[in-house]
């Protein structure tokens, strides 16, 4: 297919491919939508085997990250970058060229923190850029985001209860984490401070008994995990658990978490899950705390302000739940459809020019 047919099946803006030699730079800059405001998304480094694959990742990331805006409610449109390499070619020239690229956009492109980047990375692009997001709190940035996104996320769960058991009261609910990191350490602070009886799995042992020690709780394997019985399944750690080999041992009637990408596959089990009558939050949907975090920063908006529009994930993961039943469609193609429809309607207001 040529890159032209693809742009636009995907419904790409622009494909940016950035090169300096010199520094041993080659990045690709993805800008998918620009419609509801200038495109978000972080820059990954990555060893990628081929050029193919660094420009199907960034076609990807950059369109998911439209939706994710989109439906989150934010002023934002969806972009990503990629840098080809390993963490060995990190220094200051390279990520300066690199923002040197991100400043010749003017702002449709704004970047972040991704996998294989720091902060470090980004104080460098932020000598050649305004352009750049996600700083430190000490240096006037929003800081960790993990707090804001378990705090969407625990509002999701809060939604999903409501649509299952007619109550979002987590108290006495039980609620498996997977992943007792960043985000799954906070939630479990959420929810223990509510009454929940917690499980855990991990693959680091610190982490759990931290966790057992400050929250109560019970400690489970991997496998026991998918199969507990228990409210609702969190997956805050990795992609792709929810597959063919887990969900038939699946036996919690919600799966509300933060990790990226939880699906192994969209569509197949997205269906599955319906099928197996599950009700499953859209990962993009209900982790959207870090990007309205950012968001707030871009923005000067004050932290409980981020708090605060995080609490709204509450009611968007209602609304999606209700529009797939409603529909008879899966939860993620219920939440696609928002997003959709939230871009269509603003971009009418901007040709009608009542938004500029
Ligand atoms: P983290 O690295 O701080 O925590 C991940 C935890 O998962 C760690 O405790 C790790 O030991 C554990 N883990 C790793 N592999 C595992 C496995 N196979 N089984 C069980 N546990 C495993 O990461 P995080 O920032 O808490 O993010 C968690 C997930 O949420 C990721 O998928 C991330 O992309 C997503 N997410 C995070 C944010 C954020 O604000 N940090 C925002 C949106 C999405």
């Amino acid at each position: 297919m040529s890159i032209f047919t693809e742009l636009a099946e995907l419904g790409h803006e622009q494909l940016l491919f950035c090169r300096n030699d010199e520094v041993g730079l080659r990045a690709i800059i993805g800008i998918h939508s620009t419609a509801l405001g200038p495109a978000l998304g972080g820059t990954r480094l990555y060893p990628y085997a081929n050029e193919e694959d660094a420009v199907r990742d960034v076609l990807r990331l950059s369109r998911g990250m439209t939706y994710k805006a989109a439906v989150a409610g934010l002023d934002l449109g969806g972009g990503k970058a990629v840098i080809i390499g390993d963490r060995s070619i990190k220094n200051e020239a390279l990520f300066r060229a690199f923002g040197r690229h991100i400043q010749s956009l003017s702002g449709r492109y704004i970047t972040a923190e991704d996998m294989n980047t720091t902060v470090q990375d980004m104080s460098w692009i932020r000598r050649e850029t305004q352009w750049v997001t996600g700083q430190e709190k000490l240096t006037g940035g929003s800081g960790d985001p993990s707090p804001v996104t378990a705090w969407g996320t625990y509002q999701g769960i809060r939604a999903c209860l409501e649509v299952v058991y007619g109550s979002p009261d987590v108290g006495g609910r039980t609620v498996a984490i997977q992943g007792i990191g960043s985000v799954g350490f906070h939630l479990a602070r959420f929810l223990h401070e509510a009454g929940a009886k917690l499980l855990y799995t991990d693959v680091n042992e610190r982490r759990l008994r931290s966790a057992t020690e400050q929250f109560g709780g019970k400690i489970v394997s991997q496998d026991a995990f998918y199969s507990a019985e228990c409210d609702v399944l969190a997956p805050c750690a990795i992609g792709g658990i929810i597959n063919s080999r887990t969900i038939p041992m699946l036996r919690a009637p919600i799966i509300a978490g933060a990790a990226n990408n939880q699906l192994d596959d969209e569509t197949r089990d997205g269906e599955a899950l319906e099928q197996a009558g599950i009700t499953y939050a859209p990962d993009y949907v209900i982790n959207a705390g870090g990007l309205i975090n950012v968001y707030a920063e871009l923005k000067n908006l004050p932290a409980e302000m981020a708090m605060n529009d995080a609490g709204n994930i509450f009611n968007t993961v209602k609304q999606v739940i209700n529009k797939a039943r409603a529909n008879g469609i899966t939860t993620t193609a219920a939440s696609n459809q928002v997003a959709e429809e939230r871009i269509e309607s603003v971009s009418k207001l901007k040709r009608l020019h009542l938004i500029r």
